[in-house]
């Protein structure tokens, strides 16, 4: 399924290099089937690692905010729900730069502390 992306950048690789050889130019088209079956085998091998990683990548968290200043608190949602409703209620959140966030009460302007599960 993905021998073709896998032959199309080895022949771009190859289209680069000094004095190439020829037989590293052959286009996909023109290839014979024994190296059509090697670039399938890698393509195969990239997509499934590929497809392990998408499925080690944790869900997203869910999150909590609660002001610093005031009784503003809010249930445990998704990040991207929280960011939503703090947005709607006036205040933000934004991600600093050690990849925390910060964010601002939508009740007294105060600093939100964050918790993910
Ligand atoms: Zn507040």
């Amino acid at each position: 399924m993905f021998g073709k992306l896998v032959r199309d950048t080895w022949v771009e690789w190859a289209k680069k290099q000094e004095n190439p050889k020829p037989h590293h130019l052959i286009p996909w088209e023109e290839l014979d089937k024994k190296n059509k079956e090697v670039d399938e085998l890698i393509g195969e091998a990239v997509f499934n690692a590929s497809v392990d990683v998408i499925k080690e990548t944790p869900t997203e968290c869910h999150a909590h905010a609660w002001c610093e200043d005031c009784d503003y608190s809010t249930n445990f949602m998704p990040m991207s729900e929280l960011f939503v409703k703090l947005c709607d209620e006036g205040g933000y959140i934004t991600s600093d730069k050690e990849g925390g966030y910060l964010g601002q009460c939508p009740k007294c302007e105060g600093n939100l502390s964050f918790e993910c599960d």
